[in-house]
């Protein structure tokens, strides 16, 4: 990959901004953008509430004392929105011609897939480079291994699932588990896989319901005390499969929905790290004229993604996780 570091600024100012659902180290990462655009002397604005507020005019100028106290939190200083009215050309134009307003002469944008499209569309328009970093907890960017905020969430579903485990136990139950994760099973394989899960459901793989409930039976019939089903959301509704299951075994059996516990929260030593390594890297690529592309990592390494090309395509789940879920779970 191109070393973008030690280039010369070419960009006066620049703005950073968080946008679609929020994920723990998108603070971390737009700290880093900021600090080091500071540091090579490019003044950095925060367009507070993604799209919404860059429409809206709500852009401030940030400074090395802003992003104080802040790598730790989870959420996003700058806020962040979900807007219609960005999906319109319209709409872009009015963007486009606030960030011009402020002298913005290039844009990070933290975000998931929906956010890094409309940061393509904007792309499109001319008028200013962009940079996109993939933030979400559903780890479904395509070109990256990494998104910011996969591993706080894994890390909180696992916790969870820790919990869940002694009270079925105790009963005797069977604990449906659904997670986070949009329509990709990342989250829920690596969850399930790390919390020693008895049954893993994520949309990418065929599953048996039946098959599963049978051994289900057979297993309680030997003593067995609890289990443990994780199920993507993306998959199928946690109560839908506990309802299937608790009629097909005739095991009482319970459901638990972790929902947006999954998003908040401090975020781990490796988002903190990962979040603060991509955001130098996207301001120094920025400040230095490059545009269009995405910063995430390919084996533990930062690379350059080409923006179109990750929005354009959707990511598999990695076969690995897969074939180690068959082999241990
Ligand atoms: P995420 O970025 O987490 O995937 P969303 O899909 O909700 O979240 O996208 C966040 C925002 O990005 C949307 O509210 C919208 O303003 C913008 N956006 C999403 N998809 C598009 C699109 N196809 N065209 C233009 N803007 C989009």
């Amino acid at each position: 990959m191109e070393d973008l570091s030690g280039g010369i600024s070419v960009l006066n100012a620049i703005a950073v901004m968080t946008s679609g659902g929020d994920s723990p180290g998108m603070n971390a990462a737009a700290r880093a953008v900021v600090r080091t655009a500071l540091y090579e002397g490019v003044k950095v604005f925060g367009i507070q509430n993604g799209y919404k507020g860059m429409l809206n005019d709500e852009i401030i100028e940030l400074q090395r004392r802003s992003v104080s106290d802040l790598i730790q939190r989870g959420g996003t200083f700058l806020g962040t929105a979900r807007c219609k009215e960005f999906k319109t050309e319209e709409g872009r134009r009015k963007g486009l011609d606030n960030l011009q307003k402020h002298g913005i002469e290039g844009l990070v944008i933290i975000g998931g897939d929906g956010s890094l499209t409309g940061g393509s569309l904007l792309s499109k328009m001319g008028g200013i480079p962009i940079v996109g970093l993939p933030g979400t907890i559903d780890n479904d960017v395509w070109g990256t291994d990494y998104t910011i905020g996969c591993d706080t969430a894994a890390n909180t579903a696992v916790e969870a699932i820790n919990k869940l485990r002694d009270t079925a136990s105790a009963h005797k139950r069977i604990m449906v588990v659904e997670v986070m994760g949009h329509t990709s099973g990342w989250l829920a394989m690596v969850s399930g896989i790390a919390s020693g899960a008895e049954y893993i459901i994520v949309p990418e793989v065929k599953y048996n319901i039946d098959e599963m409930c049978e051994e289900i039976v057979e297993s309680y019939k030997k003593g067995r005390r609890y289990t443990i089903i994780v199920v993507a959301e993306g998959a199928c509704s946690g109560v839908g499969l506990k309802n299937v299951v608790q009629e097909k075994t005739g095991i009482d059996t319970r459901v638990s929905i972790l929902g947006h516990i999954q998003r908040g929260g401090s975020p781990t030593v490796e988002d903190r790290m990962k979040a603060s390594q991509l955001g130098e890297r996207a301001a120094l690529a920025i400040i230095s004229g490059v545009s269009n592309v995405v910063f995430g990592f390919d084996e533990g390494k930062v690379v350059s993604i080409n923006l179109f090309d990750s929005v354009n395509n959707k990511k598999p789940l990695d076969p690995e996780l897969v074939r180690l879920a068959s082999v241990l779970v």
